[in-house]
């Protein structure tokens, strides 16, 4: 396919990308590592007039801060987040899902910002539209939604695919985010539109400069599953991420964070598990009631060939099996 003609800017710092950015407001469009942008770009689902490159803004090493705190640059590839000690010691979590996605070439192209960023997918849109549908979808401006066609003209089912979004999440990260009026923070959760006509909630000249993790909470595990049918190189059917905390008792749940991504407009958070896990003496029966109960609330969307009740079933089994993980974890039973 033919990429159509735009403009190539590179400005040197993230607050030059910003006023770039403002300055083109709607036109230009931050190009990071590229790998899910310019597919996109080659489909014609996106045409910006200009790109505004973040090549030459270097990222800075993730860094522990002196309150326990990871801090780690949005421009970080995904290869390095693999390859980071200080991220593999303060939040292996985030580790496990750079690692989790795509293949080694998007990886080392790929970045942490671009990742949580990327367009949500769907069968029916991520193609050249005439290539197979003769008529856009609601997504691109038409007057149909294909896989869903009673939907309204304002409801799209796409699906936000990132690996890295629901663990980010079920760490409880915030992310720092640069527009004209300097930094702000919010927490990761806090991205995701959940419609996914415009999944991400940033102003057209904001971009996000740093994920910001918290210290691990004292007898706390992690575990993160992404299903997928070959077992790598694919995106997810379904990703879950949890964290639990232990109370001093080294039997009670303190607290649990369960996110589940792939199956919605957003990653999405399961509160009716976590507040079975909370407060509980955990034992396999609680860890199956909860997984059930996420698996019921997270109501997946069918997408890619997979059925709602298949998606519900898969993360019934699989969020039981890492629930299980982090609580051995958390118990100091596996590294
Ligand atoms: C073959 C293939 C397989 C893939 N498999 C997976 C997978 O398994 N799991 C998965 O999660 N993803 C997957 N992806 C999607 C994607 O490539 C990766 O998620 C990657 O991390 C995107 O990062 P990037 O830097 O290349 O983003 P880009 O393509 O540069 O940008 C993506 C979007 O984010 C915006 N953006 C980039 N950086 C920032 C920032 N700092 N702040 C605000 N907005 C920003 C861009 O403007 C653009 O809209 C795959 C892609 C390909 C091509
Ligand atoms: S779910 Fe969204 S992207 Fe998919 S066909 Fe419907 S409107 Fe288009």
């Amino acid at each position: 396919m033919i990429l159509f003609d735009f403009e190539l800017e590179r400005p040197d710092t993230a607050a030059d990308a910003v006023a770039m950015l403002a300055r083109l407001r709607g036109d230009a469009r931050l190009l990071a590592g590229g790998t899910d942008l310019v597919p996109n770009m080659r489909a014609e689902l996106v045409r910006p007039g200009v790109l505004v490159s973040l090549a030459a803004v270097a990222p800075a090493a993730p860094e522990t801060l002196s309150d326990g705190r990871l801090r780690v640059d949005a421009l970080s590839r995904l290869a390095d987040l693999e390859r980071s000690s200080a991220v593999c010691a303060h939040a292996p979590m985030l580790a496990e899902s750079a690692r989790a996605v795509g293949g080694n070439q998007v990886r080392e192209m790929g970045t942490l910002g671009g990742n949580l960023c990327q367009e949500s997918r769907c069968l029916y849109y991520n193609q050249r539209h005439d290539y197979q549908f003769a008529a856009p979808c609601y997504k691109l401006g038409g007057e149909r939604c294909y896989p869903f066609p009673t939907n309204k003209r304002d409801t799209c089912w796409s699906v936000h695919m990132s690996d890295v979004a629901p663990a980010l999440v079920a760490l409880g990260a915030e992310l720092e985010v640069l527009g004209e009026a300097g930094p702000r923070r919010i927490p990761a959760e806090e991205l995701f539109s959940g419609n996914g006509l415009a999944p991400i909630a940033l102003d057209a000249a904001e971009l996000i400069r740093a994920v910001i993790v918290p210290a691990p909470a004292p007898r706390s595990g992690w575990g993160f599953h992404k299903s997928t049918v070959r077992g790598g190189l694919e995106f997810g059917m379904a990703v879950m991420a949890v964290m639990l905390a232990l109370a001093d008792d080294g039997k009670t749940c303190a607290s649990a964070r369960v996110a589940i991504g792939a199956v919605r407009e957003r990653p999405v958070r399961a509160p009716a598990a976590e507040r079975l896990l909370a407060g509980a003496a955990l034992d396999d029966a609680r860890l199956a009631e909860a997984a059930a109960a996420a698996a019921k609330e997270v109501n997946p969307l069918p997408h890619h060939g997979f059925t709602r009740r298949y998606l519900m079933d898969n993360i019934r089994v699989h969020l039981r099996r890492t629930l299980a993980l982090a609580l051995d974890r958390a118990r100091g039973a596996r590294a």
